[in-house]
């Protein structure tokens, strides 16, 4: 098949000086100084409810840039209308023409759009410039453009055929709808989970997190701007329970693609089964959920190596990461130049909002996550086997603004070491050398997600032992490399375990779950 060869789009740095600098500014003061209207988007049409909500920076939470319309029941079940009526011609479309529209929208994102779906990751979800950067341009990207090149590898996979019988498989999509269900860390994977289905010619009913609102709408803008047909990818916003009751009980419902917590997968999955004799087909259930995610070092490992792991991949994007590093355990010998290089590398990190470019941090996404994080911090200031080294001071009067923290404690069982927090929150565990096997164990029957691990060691029958003993303890694993930060096509994404059905978004396996083969056999 003859498709544009997929590639990673180059990430840009935004240095003083730049024009992406200024294009970025620009496109944020503009959206910051303006209200937007996000409305529902069913079929050709878009809705205004009129029962909003407002849009607020976490980082400046008094501050109202936009509102969006929450749908009705009626709203959703027009929503299954519109899809299914734009599913006859899509699905009979040759693939060249979905792809192009998805190859368009990369090239809209690349260029044209490029400022403002960063803005809008910026102000909405309080990603750093090189944040939103890597996550609404490049990964979205990449998804859009690799995906394509998937589709076609699909496609090529074709059985034997012998004298007088020709074998062939169509490989088409589902029979009905995909539920998309998309998290508000990354804009990437809300434009990934309807537009993979999409791509194989399925048609998606979409629903965003309420704090994805500002780059949803923008995502919508740019589908539609490549081209989309209406119906292809419907949107809708509002109260989630409602909205997962109308999808999943509908007879129509062929799956759902999910990226959210472990506690609302699980209740999709109990939903979708009380339904299980309604629908016409099995649906598929895709889900990435959650992590608690571990950074592991061996004596033999170069501190300073396992200092950067452990300050970018726990404080990045203040640790709304699934793959974030929230665990670590440390060898005794080495934790001294450990501590010190953290704690150096972690007093330069300012924090505020992300119009100015020097804060690498800005604020958690909620009040309640806020909250959540602050009594965890409490607790561990209060706590007999545990301390706070690094930070701990929250503030919520302007933005939900949570330090960078580090918690060390004895007790490698202690509640921050097993519970998933998702904010800038590490817990540091010190463990004696000669109990590094003792340690692997550890690691593995400590949580029960296994999304993504890291391991650091110059001793390469270290990093054979642990690459052995924690092969179910992650399914993104890293020999000296923070655990965050996966590329579409090099490192495919997704976890086992209570992470999640380890679909592996960015690589071919995804795009699989969204066909349902018809095979032929004809004889001359
Ligand atoms: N793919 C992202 C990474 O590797 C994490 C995705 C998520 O948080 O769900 O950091």
């Amino acid at each position: 098949y003859n498709v544009p060869k997929a590639f990673n789009e180059p990430v840009k740095s935004y240095a003083p000086g730049t024009k992406e600098r200024e294009q970025v500014l620009a496109a944020f003061k503009e959206m910051y100084n303006s209200t937007v209207d996000v409305p529902l988007y069913i079929g050709s049409e878009e809705i205004r409810t009129g029962d909003t909500k407002t849009i607020n920076p976490p980082f400046d939470h008094k501050k109202v840039v936009g509102h969006y319309h929450q749908a009705e029941k009626q709203h959703v079940a027009q929503a299954i209308e519109a899809a299914l009526k734009a599913k006859t011609q899509w699905a009979a479309m040759a693939w060249e023409h979905r792809a192009s529209i998805f190859l368009k929208a990369a090239e809209l994102l690349a260029g044209p759009y490029r400022a403002k779906i960063n803005a809008a990751t910026m102000i909405g979800q309080a990603k750093t410039v090189h944040q939103a950067e890597i996550d609404s341009a490049c990964e979205f990207i990449d998804f859009l453009r690799f995906n394509v090149e998937f589709m076609t590898k699909i496609y090529a996979e074709q059985p034997v055929s012998s004298e007088g019988i020709w074998n062939r498989m169509e490989h088409r999509p589902l029979e009905g709808f995909i539920y998309a269900i998309t998290p508000f860390n990354f804009t990437a994977i809300s434009g990934n989970l309807p537009s993979a289905p999409a791509l194989m010619g399925n048609v998606v009913v979409w629903k965003p997190s309420a704090t994805q609102m500002l780059s949803a709408g923008v995502i919508m803008e740019v589908f539609k701007e490549a081209g989309l047909p209406a119906g292809v990818i419907n949107m809708v916003s509002g109260n989630s329970a409602m909205i997962s009751e109308v999808l999943i009980g509908s007879r129509d419902f062929a799956g759902v693609h999910f990226t959210g917590s472990t506690g609302v997968f699980n209740d999709i999955w109990a939903k979708i089964g009380q339904n299980i004799s309604k629908y016409k087909t099995y649906p598929r259930i895709v889900g990435e959920t959650g992590g608690k995610d571990f950074v592991l070092a061996h004596p033999s490992s170069i501190p300073a190596q396992v200092a950067t792991a452990l300050s970018r991949g726990a404080f990045e994007y203040q640790g709304q990461k699934c793959s974030a590093a929230s665990r670590a355990y440390i060898p005794k010998s080495i934790w001294p130049q450990v501590k010190e290089l953290l704690l150096a590398d972690m007093a330069s990190m300012k924090m505020g909002s992300p119009e100015d470019m020097s804060n690498f941090v800005s604020a958690v996404i909620t009040e309640s996550s806020f909250d959540k994080l602050a009594a965890f911090i409490d607790a561990a200031k209060n706590a007999n086997d545990a301390e706070v080294i690094a930070g701990g001071n929250y503030d919520k009067s302007v933005g939900y603004f949570i330090e960078p923290t580090v918690i060390l404690t004895d007790n490698p069982k202690y509640d921050t070491m097993c519970t998933e927090l998702f904010g800038p929150v590490l817990t540091i565990h010190v463990y004696e050398d000669a109990k590094w096997e003792e340690t692997l164990k550890l690691v593995d029957e400590t949580s029960p997600y296994a999304l993504t691990g890291a391991i650091f060691s110059q001793d390469r029958y270290a990093i054979e032992q642990a690459t052995k003993a924690l092969e179910n303890s992650a399914g993104n694993f890293y020999i000296n490399d923070k655990p965050t930060g996966a590329v579409v096509g090099q490192q495919p994404f997704g976890g086992a375990r209570a992470s999640g059905t380890n679909d592996k978004a960015g690589s071919i396996l995804n795009l699989l779950r969204w066909v349902s083969p018809r095979t032929i056999k004809e004889t001359f």
